[in-house]
């Protein structure tokens, strides 16, 4: 397959990369150590059109296609993992429900100013005894004549401490599948929890919410009571192969970071560089490099012409999560005491990284997915 990329991917790569230079790196730290959401340069994001960049143009997106979208998440994780997790969720996750099933009213109030930036929302689906296992999810909605009421728990949400809508994973009181519905944060009966304390993606605000006898108009149950998964499925290459290109972009930094580091550090008389047990790391990190963009193209491409993709994407997302965290600890060595100093980013880098090993299903559940490719 030709992986050369066209004037317009290029063009988002230029954008996206000089954006991330400018305004992100700079910030990358603050955003860390203050575990606050980087709300200004959210905004910002979305006046670059990352939110829209995967939705047609007739619904105010860009019209883009997965191959643009995975290099500029690539580009933001490179700066800050923080905000590109953040980001990723708003212009995926978040929205997609709502494009594909959300009528125009909601459309008008949610979709269109989430496409800007302006109304941040997320996807509600874990729950303390349901993570991988999303089977085993309990908040059930009651089926009313003219409403639902809907009460459950859920936790680990991304920007719920900041959201104004949230795509609700629930079964109902009339149907054991799962089935999505909208609800905004301003609804009686949702509460958003204190942030959780985590090891990496810190400014990327995580929290529990529950919903307390939460009364949702019936128009705003998104796709068919029970067809949940329906919708998910759609998405789930995309959300896969997006967490491989974050992985990418955090596993680039480190590589470029202690690359620098490796030939102005000098002991022995020369640049550690030059030594043989340090070139053979670059060697490897470079190949793992290579060989990640090979397999985050590759996906993005079968992604784009929407040819089978389940297998590519899941080995994408394994692969590339994996070189991302063997790369960030090799940086790591390169860089000693460096390494280790909080002063530094590479400690945040592999903090970070770590976020990749979870998100779009544990490494563990996918090796059991790729496995049952093979009849397994
Ligand atoms: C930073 C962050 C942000 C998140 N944001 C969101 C969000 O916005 N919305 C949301 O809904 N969720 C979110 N999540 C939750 C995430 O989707 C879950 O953490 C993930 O699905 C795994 O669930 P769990 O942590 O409960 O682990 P578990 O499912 O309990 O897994 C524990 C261990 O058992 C292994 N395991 C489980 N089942 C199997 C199996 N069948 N075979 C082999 N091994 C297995 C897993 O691989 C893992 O090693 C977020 C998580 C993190 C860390």
């Amino acid at each position: 397959m030709d992986f050369q990329l066209n004037e317009t991917q290029l063009l988002i790569q230029r954008t996206f990369r000089d954006f991330v230079d400018r305004e992100v790196k700079p910030q990358a730290e603050a955003i860390d150590e203050n575990k606050a959401f980087p709300a200004e340069l959210f905004k910002k994001v979305g006046e670059l059109g990352f939110f829209g960049m995967r939705y047609p143009e007739a619904a105010g997106g860009s019209g883009l296609d997965i191959m643009s979208y995975c290099i500029a998440c690539t580009e933001l994780a490179r700066g800050s993992m923080s905000l590109a997790a953040a980001c990723c969720m708003q212009s995926l996750m978040a929205t997609y429900f709502l494009y594909r099933f959300g009528n125009e009213n909601l459309k008008k109030e949610y979709f269109d100013k989430a496409l800007t930036g302006e109304k941040i929302g997320t996807i509600c689906m874990t729950e303390p005894n349901a993570g991988s296992d999303l089977m085993a999810v309990t908040s059930i909605v009651q089926v009313k004549d003219n409403h639902f009421v809907l009460n459950g728990q859920k936790t680990w949400i991304t920007s719920a401490p900041v959201a104004d809508f949230f795509t609700v994973l629930a079964k109902t009181d009339t149907n054991e599948k799962l089935s999505f519905f909208f609800v905004p944060a301003r609804f009686k009966g949702v509460n958003v929890g204190k942030s959780i304390e985590k090891l990496g993606v810190r400014g990327s605000v995580t929290s529990e919410v529950s919903f307390e006898n939460v009364i949702i108009p019936k128009d705003h149950l998104l796709g068919e009571i029970g067809k949940g998964t329906v919708g998910l499925f759609e998405i789930l290459a995309e959300i896969r192969v997006m967490t491989a290109a974050l992985a990418h972009g955090v596993a680039i930094a480190a590589f470029e970071d202690s690359l620098e580091y490796a030939k102005t550090r000098t002991q022995f008389g020369k640049p550690i560089g030059k030594f043989q047990a340090i070139k053979m790391k670059f060697a490897d990190m470079a190949t793992q490099l290579e060989t990640s963009k090979q397999m985050i193209y590759h996906c993005a491409r079968l992604c784009d012409r929407k040819l089978p993709r389940d297998k590519e994407a899941a080995m994408a997302k394994l692969y590339v999560s994996e070189c991302a965290n063997s790369i960030c600890d090799q940086a790591s060595r390169i860089m000693a005491s460096y390494g280790y100093a909080m002063e530094y980013p590479i400690q945040r880098y592999l903090r970070d990284a770590r976020f990749t090993l979870i998100g779009g299903g544990t490494n563990e559940l996918l090796k059991i997915n790729i496995a049952k490719e093979y009849g397994l």
